[in-house]
C-alpha cells in the first residue's frame, strides 16, 4: 500500500493517460505543474478538475511526497483556474476525495472546482 492507504500509483489510470495525451480532454489550463480540464460528468454548471503533473495517487500522497515547488505550483494553478473560469465573484467549492470512504474513483490526485450556482450543503450522505 502507498502512503495514503491506496495501492501504489498505476500509470495506466485515466488521468495519467489524459496527461500523456492518450485520451482527449476539454482542457482549460496547463502549466509546468498542473493540468485542468472539464469533468466528463459535471455535477455543477462549472465542474473542472485540476491534477498535478507528478504521479501522486491521492491528496495524502501528494502532500507527503511532492516538493514544496510542486505543491505551491499546483495550488497556485487551482486559484488561477477558478479565477479564469469567472467563479470568484459568486464563489466556488474545492473538493478532493481521498481514499475509500470518500469514494475516490481515479487514483491520481485531483481537485474538483465546482461553481456556477448555489451548491447547497457541503456533504451528502447519499
Ligand atoms: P473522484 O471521485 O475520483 O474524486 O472524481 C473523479 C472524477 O473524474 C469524476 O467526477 C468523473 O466524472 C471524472 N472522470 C472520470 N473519468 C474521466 C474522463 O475520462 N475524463 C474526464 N474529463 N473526467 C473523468
Amino acid at each position: 500500500m502507498s502512503v495514503s492507504g491506496l495501492p501504489p500509483y498505476d500509470p495506466q489510470n485515466i488521468f495519467a493517460r489524459i496527461l500523456r495525451g492518450e485520451i482527449p480532454c476539454k482542457r482549460v489550463h496547463e502549466d509546468g505543474h498542473a493540468l485542468a480540464f472539464h469533468d466528463i460528468h459535471p455535477q455543477a454548471p462549472t465542474h473542472v478538475l485540476v491534477i498535478p503533473k507528478g504521479a501522486y495517487v491521492s491528496a495524502a500522497d501528494f502532500h507527503a511526497s511532492a516538493s514544496a515547488e510542486e505543491i505551491a505550483g499546483f495550488w497556485r494553478a487551482v486559484g488561477l483556474v477558478a479565477k479564469s473560469l469567472g467563479l470568484e465573484a459568486t464563489g466556488y467549492r474545492l473538493l478532493a476525495n481521498m481514499g475509500p470512504d470518500s469514494g475516490q474513483e481515479v487514483p491520481h490526485f485531483h481537485v474538483h472546482i465546482c461553481g456556477g450556482k448555489p451548491l447547497g450543503r457541503m456533504i451528502s450522505s447519499g
